[in-house]
């Protein structure tokens, strides 16, 4: 590889800069999110990775889950996921001012999508954050008023990247999002379908969001080498800023309609089960919302999640004591309909998904970064978005 700059392919977002004056004065709103701190043990010390082999994906293990969830997502404030692509107004909508531009979403045959990527990103971070998990994808550089800022990760906290002899050999040992949602090379464990939106787009108009304030001492647990105190979360809102100087007409969903998607999952433990149920907001002490695509900071992207159906495939699922896998993965394929114990609904659902997320609360969740994450994403909430300087 060349030392020379990678170009930024993105196109550079037109952002209003904060008044100077107000750096100084603290005149700012109450900002939006907030870090939730990495696990540490009584002493103050970080706690280390919770690394363990993944099962695998080559073949259906009997003592794991395998199977599917339907999801639906509630919109409760405006949400969409960009597609990246202005449009003159009048291509799309009648009542627009003819010149008048609007960002469109991303879509299908006309209806709004949550591309699976997007929703998998969202419920990592969570899974991240309440887990003793990597530091995945995270911008280890911003510009920032024409200086560069350097952001680094905590010792022992770097993203998982296995060596390819070991991925050859099977010989790799993840953290616990990265065994669940995949690492460089390793594929992951759960994968997200698309999530349709089943009403019509809306238009409004989206303000200009700020840049990152990374120069606020509490966004670093070392303010001197720039080390990262924490994941950011953005709480929710209850509703979401559509006024501003700046800012562009927007194709979005808006509150109270709902995308239908399902999630896919081959040979979790029941805690890796479960810690993907908390991550979706499913455990009955700690419910919450997600936030999803664009405008975080003001309210935008707020959405609970309902999960009303799940398959299990594998025998194990099904509360059969014998272990065989094979003849269950046949009269899957070779029916029609699935075994009807194969199917979870209504309180049979309850029950499995309450008996998973204990498996996991004994296992994998780290209880005080939860209870702190599920403050931030508390659902509904009582906050105001702010609608000034953040
Ligand atoms: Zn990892």
């Amino acid at each position: 590889m060349s030392n020379t700059p990678r170009p930024n392919s993105r196109p550079k977002r037109p952002q209003p800069s904060r008044p100077a004056n107000n750096r100084s004065t603290g005149n700012l709103s109450p900002k939006p999110y907030r870090l939730i701190p990495f696990p540490k043990d009584t002493s103050g010390n970080l706690l280390a990775l919770a690394k363990a082999r993944p099962a695998g994906l080559d073949r259906y293990k009997a003592s794991y889950y395998t199977g599917k969830i339907a999801l639906q997502l509630n919109v409760h404030t405006a949400t969409t996921v960009l597609s990246g692509i202005t449009v003159l107004g009048s291509d799309i909508a009648s009542k627009i001012p003819k010149d008048s531009l609007i960002k469109t979403a991303i879509s299908r045959s006309g209806q709004l999508i949550i591309p699976g990527s997007s929703l998998k990103g969202s419920v990592r971070s969570i899974h991240e954050a309440i887990t003793r998990s990597c530091i995945c994808k995270v911008s280890r550089g911003y510009k920032l008023d024409k200086q560069q800022v350097r952001i680094k990760v905590p010792e022992g906290y770097r993203e998982c990247s296995p060596e390819k002899k070991d991925i050859r050999d099977r010989n790799v040992e993840l953290c616990p999002s990265c065994q669940v949602f995949g690492a460089i090379n390793c594929e992951g464990l759960v994968s997200f379908s698309d999530a349709i939106c089943t009403q019509k787009a809306a238009i409004k108009f989206v303000p200009s969001l700020y840049q990152p304030h990374l120069k606020k001492a509490d966004y670093y647990s070392n303010v001197e080498e720039n080390v990262v105190g924490g994941r950011k979360f953005y709480y929710h809102f209850t509703n979401s800023i559509h006024e501003g100087e700046k800012g562009i007409n927007t194709q979005l969903a808006v509150s109270e309609s709902c995308f239908v998607g399902s999630l896919q999952f081959v040979n979790l433990t029941k805690a890796q089960l479960g810690g993907l149920l908390v991550a979706l907001g499913q455990d009955q002490n700690h419910q919450f919302a997600l936030k999803v695509g664009t405008g975080k900071p003001i309210g935008m992207g707020s959405l609970t999640v309902d999960i009303s159906e799940m398959e299990i495939w594998t025998r194990s699922g099904a509360g059969n004591r014998d272990n065989g896998i094979i003849p269950d993965l046949r009269d899957r394929y070779t029916r029609y309909t699935l075994p009807e114990s194969n199917q979870l609904t209504g309180e049979a659902l309850e029950q499995f998904m309450q008996q998973m997320i204990q498996a996991a609360h004994r296992e994998l969740i780290q209880e005080r970064q939860l209870q702190q994450l599920a403050e931030v994403l508390k659902f509904p909430t009582d906050r105001a978005a702010p609608s000034g300087v953040y």
